[in-house]
């Protein structure tokens, strides 16, 4: 697990981005799998989901269920599940939002009186993800230029070999995102793309962790099909 805390406005955010090992779950899941949605036994998600928030000690952690879109909701009160919802906030502290992935880019963002985490797949990043929560921060007078932004363990632009005509559409909105992969194809680079949009806005961004698929500690989807899911962590402590 790779783990900080910030000081921010003389308040502590803590943060973490998790990884394979430590966890119950067996191959192909093994073993620190938060995800419910990917085959995995539910109990012994639940007993790894349990054994994150005791690690994490921020409070019960809020879970999303993304589906590849761009709208954020803010959280005023523990909400175990938050379905259909790819970006996750609250002002509230002991708060915990977890955002899942395995390859896509986990996302945690703290600016003003706010924590975010989204997940954000070539799609979020196309369809405008840094636009929505951009927004989002506009709405309660936050300046983006203001923003932390983590963005946790993804897959690279080298091993992330996609079709032409894919790479013409995230490059319409982001030509960032678009590098060589190894295969000889176009590759996207979803975390180099977000770094920067975020950095064009004037926000520290940081890269923390590898990328997914050259890291056998952690979940990849494009690796290894069905697979886990790690997750990323944020919460205000006080
Ligand atoms: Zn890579």
């Amino acid at each position: 697990m790779l783990a900080g805390t910030e000081t921010r406005h003389g308040r502590t955010v803590r943060w973490a981005f998790t990884a394979r090992p430590g966890g119950q779950s067996v191959a192909p899941y093994a073993s620190a799998n938060v995800a419910t949605h990917v085959g995995d036994d539910p109990s012994v998600v639940r007993a790894n989901r349990t054994a994150l928030e005791a690690a994490f000690d921020a409070g019960p952690i809020a879970w999303m269920g993304p589906v590849h879109g761009v709208e954020a909701q803010v959280l005023t009160a523990p909400t175990a599940i938050v379905p259909n919802v790819d970006a996750i906030a609250t002002t509230q502290v002991r708060l915990p939002l977890a955002t899942l992935a395995a390859d896509c880019v986990p996302l945690l963002l703290t600016a003003g009186d706010l924590v975010v985490a989204a997940h954000v797949g070539w799609r979020g990043l196309a369809d405008g993800m840094t636009s929505s929560l951009t927004r989002l921060l506009g709405e309660r007078g936050i300046d983006p230029a203001s923003a932390l932004v983590l963005l946790g363990p993804a897959i690279c632009g080298a091993c992330y070999g996609i079709p032409r005509e894919r790479a013409e559409q995230i490059a319409t909105a982001c030509p960032e995102a678009i590098v060589q992969a190894t295969s000889g194809d176009p590759g996207a680079d979803i975390r180099r793309g977000l770094a920067h949009e975020w950095r064009a806005r004037g926000a520290e961004v940081r890269l923390v962790g590898p990328c997914t698929a050259e890291s056998p500690e952690h979940f990849s989807h494009r690796r290894d099909g069905v697979t886990g899911r790690q997750a990323g962590v944020i919460a205000w402590i006080d």
